[in-house]
């Protein structure tokens, strides 16, 4: 894959206790394949400082960038007073590059709606208030959160990710400025609806993940995921797209930088 331009993982939990035994080996294997940078989005606010530690610690083979927020699966075990610690981090670290992974999960029974509701829209308006993209996280829950960024948008944008909306949906989120982003779910064949819309969703709006270490490739079911598959990724997309594989992969690296403004790094 060397003569393809570098790539970038807009979303991978390299923070995850998955990979604390190798996450060295895990970030060179990533290399090798060409991805030049990794977004890791926060999820929990134990998680902010050792995540941002991470993205800072000396020179690494990729780039790697955080964005902090606090996930709706686990805002059960948050106060309100992280909030106030979420704002501390962006009022004083200049290097995070979006609010996120934040969002709602309506397919997700065990947490209420109403708490759900809470932390996103306090987190949205962080969003707005430091003038960052947001990354989403969004299931069974599209039409209410179009409505709220209808009514109050995030000037940046984000990325709606492992988007698995209607077309409709993806539309009106483009419309709010936002990406949607693709990952393993693309590879299996029985993904229908969304393989279709990875398909024909305009290349300017699309950005490639790997969610690692979730969300395994088609044939790694049960496995680890890691960023170095997001080359895989691609290949589908390539294989369901009419564009090149070079047109996609620099669409989407373009896409990636432009959605968090990530430095351009060496390649145009
Ligand atoms: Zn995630």
């Amino acid at each position: 894959m060397t003569n393809l331009p570098p790539l970038i993982d807009s979303h991978c939990h390299l923070d995850f206790p998955e990979f604390y035994p190798d996450r060295s080996q895990v970030i060179s294997a990533a290399s090798e394949q060409g991805i030049e940078a990794i977004c890791i989005p926060g999820t929990e606010s134990r998680h902010w400082k050792p995540l941002l530690q991470m993205c800072t610690e000396t020179i690494k083979p990729v780039r790697l960038y955080a964005a902090l927020g606090i996930h709706p699966w686990f805002i059960d075990q948050h106060e309100p007073d992280d909030l106030q610690q979420l704002v501390k981090f962006f009022e004083t670290n200049q290097h995070i590059v979006a609010v996120g992974e934040i969002g709602l999960d309506f397919a997700l029974q065990s947490i209420s709606q109403k708490a759900q509701e809470f932390w996103f829209t306090e987190q949205l308006e962080l969003a707005r208030q430091f003038r960052k993209p947001v990354i989403l996280h969004a299931r069974k829950a599209h039409d209410l959160i179009l409505k709220q960024l209808r009514q109050k948008p995030v000037k940046q944008g984000g990325i709606v990710h492992a988007f698995s909306g209607s077309e409709q949906q993806a539309y009106q989120y483009i419309e709010q400025g936002f990406c949607l982003g693709f990952g393993g779910g693309i590879t299996y064949p029985r993904a229908r609806k969304t393989r279709a819309l990875a398909a024909t969703l305009p290349l300017g709006s699309l950005v490639l993940e790997t969610d690692a270490p979730d969300m395994p490739l088609c044939g790694f079911q049960g496995q680890r995921n890691e960023p170095a598959q997001l080359t895989e990724v691609l290949k589908c997309l390539a294989d369901l797209r009419p564009e090149s594989l070079t047109e996609i992969a620099e669409a989407t690296r373009r896409n990636t930088l432009k959605i968090l403004s990530l430095p351009h790094a060496s390649y145009p």
